[in-house]
């Protein structure tokens, strides 16, 4: 009889081959190009994807031809992100039984939230999946009947746990293309210094010295890549609380991927093209909220206002929570019992410190959206509106 941590090791295994990464990631990028390639680029975008392990994604302009770009993910990149998404929910349901972090007790001002939900992850009907979750969802099941040592509680906790990983890998796949795209639309060749010939952008690229600059592009990336994945959530049927979840998480996942092992718990260093992870995620988690409060109709009462804040309030919370004890369990040596290093820099952000290096980069995404407006190639993106939406403020 093998043990839990065998079972999951030759489930993982067995689960993870080339040809269904490609396969899986195939359909979602596929769409997500063809959407782009009708909406923006009348067919001129390209989407590569690298044979290589290494984790990188970059996105390719062509200044002579703006209907042309390029965006590239390594297959390295798909793999992480299908590995993740696949231990996530376990993880999580380990988190409900090993831990406290689901006590009642600490989630009670929580208890108006309509869809608050006891575990790590919310159950998943079919139908609240997208056309994609639902298609490989059931050809999942209809190909694993039955795992050889795998007992009968398990085995429904591991389809149950299928809807979450198939909808948290689409989304983690949207929101890197629309990050990718982002940089193509708001044309940031443009904006970078000594740029000859294509504008070619790289996201781990160590050899390049960085600026504020650089960095304020990136957050614009960012924010323009979760608009565009909120856009395509909706295009789907599916925007809703359980989406927004599964995003947020699949978000932070990539933010603590970005982070481990390449940055320290130091808060705003300038040294490098993209800021600290922790601040990417505070100005997207920013973004979000404010979107979504924004989306209340004017007409509806404060008390109705505030519970909608408290939703987002809750959504992420136990978003970030989750996924930054699922990464340090599963990919640092954490212990329990504290803050994990990534939860220790979201603290930071609270400081002085953290509030001058916010504004600084707000003052730097200023200075360069002009030219980004007038430049892009999107007439119907958001960042059209960031100013209106509260998002920044004037330095
Ligand atoms: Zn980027």
């Amino acid at each position: 009889m093998l043990d839990e941590k065998e079972v999951e090791k030759s489930y993982e295994d067995a689960c993870i081959t080339l040809d269904l990464v490609e396969n899986f990631s195939g359909l979602v990028i596929d769409k997500l190009k063809g959407w782009a390639n009708k909406e923006i680029f009348d067919g001129g975008l390209e989407v590569e994807i690298p044979l290589n392990d290494a984790v990188n994604a970059g996105a390719v302009s062509f200044p002579d031809n703006p209907k042309k770009a390029k965006i590239i993910i390594t297959m390295g990149m798909l793999f992480e992100i299908y590995r993740d998404s696949m231990v996530f929910p376990i993880y999580a349901e380990k988190l409900k039984r090993d831990t406290d972090t689901f006590s009642d007790h600490l989630w009670r001002r929580f208890d108006s939230v309509p869809f608050k939900f006891a575990g790590g992850v919310p159950d998943l009907e079919d139908n609240e999946l997208t056309a994609i979750g639902q298609l490989l969802v059931s050809a999942w099941k209809s190909a694993n009947t039955k795992m050889a040592g795998v007992n009968e509680e398990r085995e429904q906790m591991l389809s149950r746990s299928l809807a979450c990983r198939f909808q948290m890998f689409e989304f983690m796949i949207a929101w890197v293309f629309f990050h990718e795209l982002s940089h193509i639309v708001q044309c940031h060749y443009k904006l970078k210094p000594g740029q000859n010939g294509n504008g070619e952008l790289y996201e781990l690229n160590s050899d390049s010295l960085g600026s504020y600059s650089s960095q304020a592009r990136e957050i614009l990336a960012d924010i323009e890549g979760l608009d565009l994945t909120l856009r395509y959530l909706s295009r789907e049927g599916v925007y809703n609380y359980k989406s927004f979840y599964f995003m947020l998480c699949a978000q932070t996942c990539m933010f603590n991927r970005f982070y481990s092992g390449k940055y320290d718990e130091n808060y705003f260093s300038v040294k490098t093209t993209h800021p600290h992870p922790v601040a990417r995620y505070e100005f997207v988690c920013h973004y979000f909220s404010s979107r979504l409060n924004n989306e209340v109709p004017l007409v509806f009462n404060d008390e109705y206002r505030m519970q909608k804040v408290i939703e987002i309030v809750y959504i992420t919370t136990k978003s970030s929570i989750v996924s930054n004890l699922f990464w340090a369990n599963r990919h640092e040596s954490y212990e329990g019992g504290e803050l994990t290093s990534f939860m220790k820099v979201q603290k930071k952000s609270e400081t002085f410190v953290g509030k001058l290096y916010q504004k600084t980069i707000e003052r730097n995404i200023n200075s360069q959206l002009p030219t980004i407006l007038e430049n892009h190639l999107y007439s119907d993106s958001d960042m059209f509106n960031l100013e209106s939406m509260g998002i920044l403020r004037k330095n």
